[in-house]
């Protein structure tokens, strides 16, 4: 039975203009110094989505002089939490005013759901409103134990300029959990997006004016990684980078920012792990698994993609996640109904494919899909929901991301084999346990080397709290006070109180 649920051309109206985006640099906005521009076609429709200033090495040096300028005239970086959270809060206003228009953009660059569009553009104002509270109520230590002559304060300073990367799977709400915390810290900052998702960021720009930021505090550079990235990596003049992409890039990035020493924060892939005891609600476990690996087609850093489930219930859950998997709405991305939409490139499918091929010649069986999906009245990418079982350890599709709506099934009897399998990865970035026993969820949850576990649960995110990943899924941490103190440092002052301080030269 290959029957699917699949979601036909909506009909809904296209753009009969794509979305013009130009650099922010200096609070104006600028074409490309080589007067050169590239292009975004819709991968779900094929429509030109947007056409972008591409910026060179000189365009992101201007930016970068506009940040440091802006950032060492204290303009941004010496005003009070007052005023910037007062221009945090009125940007996530904005964002809720501009919704719709960040969502079809995205819509259309992405090509991810616009239900899915419009819940990001939501979740990002949040962002910002909670970064907004954190700007009022940062502060440092006081030290009033050093005896009666002295006292030591310790006070939080921003770190610097700050070179932003961002990937084109979440564009905005990436962007939401990395520029609204360098901004409450006091940061000026160059932004960099994905050249393949680029205007929802520039969108974010406009906004940024409208609600008072300061000409230079928050610069945009569009264009490639290795010209535009390149230099905001390497530039004298940047104090940090936090890049959230692949694990490749984020060593090259790591390696070209330690020669002039830069703080580095990467947000990198995932190989996640979902295990399955035998006394987990499988009802709920097999939604959740669904959920967490066609959420935003498995592009997502947090794909639930490796499955490790006990094997006396394996055939249960398998039978059930394929069932589930037949009703999730694959489709024109505009439509509401639309639960999964294209897949964001025909090189990426291509990659997706080659996954699941090579895993069908190493032994492991195709339960479900496993092929390009064909979406009537649309030409664009898709891929089928897939569900491989029969995985071994040693499969490629069981240690890295594939990066599409690609589930891989493997099997345990033990805890201990289970938390084998989990930690034998080089990522380690979440990780879920389904039980109904709180023993084995702790004794789990304590074991699994990742920076997030989620019990019973699947993806569920706060701005509160933290999210960052251990090995090769990254450094530093993103979201809650950690966010925060990211784009900080800390600075000592010690004071002496009155004249007692013992000369150290001896007199006479
Ligand atoms: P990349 O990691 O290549 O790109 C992410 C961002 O980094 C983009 O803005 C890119 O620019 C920029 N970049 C690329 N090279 C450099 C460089 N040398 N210096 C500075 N910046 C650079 O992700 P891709 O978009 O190519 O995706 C490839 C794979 O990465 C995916 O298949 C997936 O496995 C993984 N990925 C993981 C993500 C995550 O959230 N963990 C997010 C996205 C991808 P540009 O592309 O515009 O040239």
């Amino acid at each position: 039975m290959t029957q699917m649920t699949v979601i036909a051309a909506s009909g809904a109206a296209l753009p009969q203009e794509p979305f013009l985006g130009r650099h922010l640099i200096g609070g104006e906005w600028r074409e490309s110094l080589s007067g050169k521009a590239f292009d975004r076609h819709s991968p779900a429709h094929g429509v030109l989505a947007s056409r972008s200033a591409l910026g060179g090495r000189e365009d992101a040096e201007a930016a970068i002089r506009a940040a440091r300028a802006s950032f060492d005239s204290g303009i941004w970086s010496r005003t009070s939490s007052k005023t910037r959270a007062t221009v945090l809060l009125k940007a996530a206003d904005l964002i809720e005013a501009n919704s719709e228009r960040i969502a079809l953009i995205e819509t259309l660059e992405s090509g991810k759901p616009i239900t899915q569009a419009r819940g990001e553009a939501s979740g990002a104002a949040d962002l910002w409103r909670y970064a907004a509270s954190l700007a009022r109520t940062m502060h440092g230590d006081s030290h009033n134990t050093l005896g009666p002559d002295m006292l030591g304060v310790v006070v939080k300073e921003p770190i610097g300029v700050v070179s932003i990367i961002t990937p084109w799977n979440f564009p905005f709400w990436i962007l939401g959990q990395k520029l609204p915390f360098a901004l409450a810290a006091g940061c000026s900052c160059v932004v960099k997006p994905s050249e393949m998702t680029p205007s929802s960021t520039v969108i974010m720009g406009e906004l940024l004016i409208e609600a008072g930021l300061p000409a230079g505090v928050v610069n945009i550079v569009l264009g490639y990684g290795p010209d535009v990235g390149g230099t905001m990596t390497t530039d004298a003049e940047v104090d940090m980078v936090t890049f959230t992409g692949s694990t490749a890039v984020g060593k090259a990035i790591s390696a070209a920012a330690s020669a002039t020493l830069k703080k580095v924060a990467l947000e990198l892939g995932g190989k996640n792990p979902q295990v399955i005891f035998p006394d987990a609600d499988m009802e709920s476990a097999a939604d959740a698994v669904t959920f967490g690996v066609y959420f935003n087609a498995g592009e997502c850093c947090n794909s639930g993609s490796r499955i490790i489930v006990h094997e006396d219930v394996a055939d249960d859950l398998i039978t059930r996640v394929v069932a589930l998997s037949r009703k999730v709405a694959f489709g024109d991305p505009l439509d509401p109904a639309t639960q999964v939409g294209a897949i964001i490139t025909p090189q990426h499918l291509g990659k997706i494919d080659t996954y699941v091929r090579d895993a069908e010649k190493a032994g492991a069986e195709v339960a479900l899909g496993g092929a390009r999906l064909s979406v009537p009245g649309l030409s664009g990418d898709f891929y089928q929901p897939t569900v491989v079982r029969g995985v071994t350890p040693g499969m490629a599709i069981a240690r890295e991301e594939v990066f599409g709506p690609v589930l891989s099934v493997l099997t345990f009897r033990t805890i201990e084999e289970a938390l084998a399998l989990t930690n034998d990865a080089a990522y380690g970035l979440s990780a879920g346990v389904w039980s109904e026993n709180v023993n084995t969820c702790l004794e789990f949850s304590r074991r699994a080397q990742a920076g997030t576990v989620w019990t019973n649960t699947w993806m569920d995110g706060f701005p509160e709290l933290t999210f960052g990943g251990m090995k090769q899924s990254g450094q530093g941490r993103e979201n809650g006070r950690y966010g925060l103190d990211e784009f900080l440092e800390v600075k000592t002052l010690v004071m002496r109180i009155g004249k007692t301080r013992t000369p150290w030269v001896r007199q006479g």
